[in-house]
């Protein structure tokens, strides 16, 4: 019996999906919707065009490497570029609590622009509302994403088949451990960056590099959260080998205080991409090319077409599953 929305709910993992499926399929369904895609891509006089949407409720507004408003461009922005688009336009949808400095504000804003003028993407149009002090926690930013995808590029999950390669863009746990860190004031906090990054120019290199079936950026819930995605939807098996996945020392090293495992943390400037076997050395040195995609890698392969388990094989060769988290280890991450 479900009473109460906890903030496992927002947390993108196994309740984040129950409840999209349970509530708001079930009342909203259609064709473009049901795909759960990262954007809705469909054709518009002959254009295909995609839409995004995303809020922004990190905790804190400022962390090392990034802010509020970098991360409401960015992360929309790969939303886009997942699916294949070029990102043309963002909405910003704006709520900000009472008393909130303006100065900050002010410091917001000049990272949207930052971001948007990096991208070449423009802001055209928003909303503003205000509400009574401690009805909002500083602020949250909504913005919708518009972009147009190539009529040559398909990607769906339908085109994944066995055999196929995996590759992972780079470091994973970045931007979940340095957020926490500034959050709880852990002293490795001054050496850890979030990942915040926009992906669209490392995504179309790929792209033009060999045949991608399907890309999704690991957000919340992590690298774990979307192999999982990967095997539900479209009834594979997956096995990653742990030696291969690419995370920094003193990432690992903060997981492993803290009780954390690194493929449920959160990234915001990392991509996931399922390839054709022939194609995969050409893409992973198109990603590498780029310095977002320095440490990539391959990762592992799609070992089964049944089945719907991820595993990871050890570095002592032992094969362990990796299950859909039911919530993010870490809420208030994006
Ligand atoms: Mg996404």
């Amino acid at each position: 019996m479900k009473n109460r929305i906890s903030l496992g709910y927002g947390s993108g993992g196994r309740l984040t999906r129950d409840l999209i499926k349970d509530l708001f399929l079930k009342n909203f369904d259609n064709p473009l919707l049901s795909k759960l895609s990262d954007s809705a891509v469909f054709d518009l006089h002959g254009e295909k065009v995609a839409v995004t949407t995303d809020s922004y409720v990190i905790n804190p507004i400022f962390f090392p490497g990034g802010d509020i408003g970098k991360l409401s461009v960015c992360g929309t922005v790969n939303d886009l570029a997942v699916v294949g688009a070029a990102p043309l336009y963002i909405t910003l949808g704006m709520i900000i609590e009472e008393g909130f400095p303006y100065k900050d504000l002010e410091n917001i804003t000049a990272s949207i622009k930052n971001a948007a003028e990096g991208i070449g993407i423009k802001v055209i149009t928003g909303d503003t509302k205000v509400t009574e002090k401690g009805k909002t926690d500083g602020i949250y930013i909504n913005t919708t994403g518009i972009g147009v995808v190539d009529t040559d590029i398909k990607l769906g999950m339908d085109k994944i088949e066995k055999g196929d390669k995996i590759i992972l863009s780079g470091n994973i746990g970045d931007h979940g451990i340095a957020v926490l860190s500034k959050r709880e004031g852990f002293k490795f906090e001054s050496d850890i960056e979030s990942d915040c990054a926009p992906l669209n120019t490392l995504i179309y290199s790929a792209i033009r590099a060999g045949r991608i079936k399907f890309m999704r950026d690991p957000t919340r819930g992590g690298l774990a959260a979307v192999l999982n995605e990967i095997t539900e939807e479209g009834n594979f098996e997956i096995t990653v080998k742990e030696e291969e996945i690419p995370v920094d020392d003193r990432v690992m090293g903060a997981c492993s205080i803290l009780g954390l495992d690194p493929v449920y943390i959160a990234n915001e400037g990392k991509v996931v991409m399922v390839v054709k076997p022939d194609d995969a050395a050409k893409i992973l040195s198109a990603v590498r090319r780029d310095p977002l995609g320095a440490n990539a890698a391959i990762i592992g392969e799609v070992t089964d077409s049944k089945g719907n388990s991820v595993y990871l094989e050890t570095i002592y060769g032992s094969l362990r599953r990796i299950d859909m988290p039911l919530e993010d280890p870490l809420p208030r991450i994006c």
